[in-house]
């Protein structure tokens, strides 16, 4: 029987074929992929059956993923459905009450609603805890005010998880999550245009006194610092899955042509200097699944994983970047050229070294494990 990776290989070869290098010049939204994606079961694979999911596993999941970055080329969705899933469907699904599951979570799943995470400010931007996007109780209301930076989806979202402070002298207690819809009076998205994963939106939000009633606010006053740190860890885990996908394919398709593009007389590959670059791709793919597998293993017992999560994180995003340079370098010239789509996959990964923490931030958690 064919594996949950072999099944999403042959669904996202085969059903996500649009034209990518068309839709990344328009930055438009590959909406036909979404649909496609929730109906496959990706938006919900770890929410349990009875709000929508598939009740999935971590590994199980994971290893859709990996085949979704193995069959699909479009980045910039799977980037898109990544940051639905990992930073609000699953905070829903950790913190949300009731009603709350019960009203978002078979939508979310179902890929209904779209879904983005706001926490980002124009002025606190690894230093998160430092936001300055207020909300102040009045009855049963909030009033949120602020700005919000670089929130993926925004565009395009039904529902946004928003991060704002209850009490700024409180520093990261103070911090509180909304469940904010599109249409609320006072919220406006600026869109913005951006170097790569331009499939998936990107948006400056503007809340100018929004008023959030009470039952939207995700946990406890207070409780966004819990709420933000448990989807860090999930999100930076998880978010490269299909990264180590993408590498795959891409060493799939470079060993391919390393056999068969000739000079001097022979294959490229037979070059030691290309064998030699391959052989490092291979390396590092390797290293990367491991440590994504080490995060799922650890999840999968129910421990914590934050350092195992920022290193799967850094090392993944690093090694897909270099694998797209060697990718371009193996292919010459055409690895240059748009309708070779491989300085499209370079674009892309480069995102990685930034969001869900930079690779600086990562490398500063895991000093900290170090005790440094
Ligand atoms: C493609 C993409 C998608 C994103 N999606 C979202 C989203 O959906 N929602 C959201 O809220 N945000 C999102 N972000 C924002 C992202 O989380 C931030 O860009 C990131 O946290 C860095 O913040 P900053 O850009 O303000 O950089 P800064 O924090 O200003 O950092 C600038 C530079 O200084 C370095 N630096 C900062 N502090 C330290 C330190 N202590 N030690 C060493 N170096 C340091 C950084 O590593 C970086 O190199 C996204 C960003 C990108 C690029």
């Amino acid at each position: 029987m064919a594996t949950i990776k072999e099944r999403t290989i042959e669904f996202a070869s085969i059903q996500l074929d649009a034209n990518i290098i068309e839709l990344d010049r328009q930055e438009k939204f590959n909406r036909a992929g979404w649909d496609k994606c929730s109906k496959f079961g990706i938006l919900g694979l770890p929410i349990p059956l009875e709000y929508g999911g598939s009740g999935a596993d971590i590994m199980t999941t994971l290893q859709a993923l990996e085949g979704l970055g193995c069959g699909c080329k479009d980045n910039g969705l799977i980037f898109a459905m990544n940051a639905h899933l990992w930073a609000v469907e699953l905070p829903i699904l950790t913190f949300g009450t009731a009603d709350q599951k019960q009203k978002y979570l078979p939508k979310l799943c179902q890929g209904e609603m779209i879904a983005a995470h706001a926490i980002s400010e124009p002025e606190a931007g690894s230093d998160i805890y430092s936001l300055k996007t207020t909300a102040v109780r009045e009855g049963d209301n909030y009033i949120l005010n602020g700005r919000k930076m670089f929130v993926t989806n925004a565009p395009v979202a039904d529902l946004i998880l928003v991060f704002a402070t209850v009490e700024p002298l409180q520093g990261k207690k103070g911090i509180t999550g909304f469940l904010v819809e599109k249409d609320l009076p006072g919220l406006a998205v600026k869109s913005l245009s951006k170097m790569g994963l331009r499939t998936a939106m990107m948006g400056e939000i503007t809340l100018n006194n929004c008023q959030v009633q009470i039952e939207n606010r995700l946990g406890r006053e207070g409780g966004g610092f819990g709420i933000f740190s448990h989807s860090m860890e999930w999100e930076r885990g998880a978010i490269l899955a299909s990264a180590v996908g993408t590498m795959e394919r891409l060493l799939k398709r470079c060993l391919d042509y390393a056999k068969t593009r000739q000079q001097f007389g022979q294959p490229i590959g037979k070059f030691q200097l290309i064998s030699s670059k391959l052989v490092e791709m291979k390396m590092r793919l390797e290293t990367a699944r491991a440590l994504l597998y080490q995060f799922a293993e650890l999840k999968q017992m129910g421990k914590a994983a934050h350092l195992e999560a920022a290193m799967a994180k850094l090392q993944i995003s690093e090694a897909w970047v270099q694998c797209c340079l060697d990718a371009i370098q193996i292919h010459g010239g055409y690895g240059y050229l748009t309708e070779f789509e491989l300085e499209r996959e370079l674009r892309d990964a480069l995102g990685s070294k930034l969001y869900s923490g930079t690779s600086e931030i990562q490398q500063q958690t895991i000093a900290q494990f170090m005790g440094l």
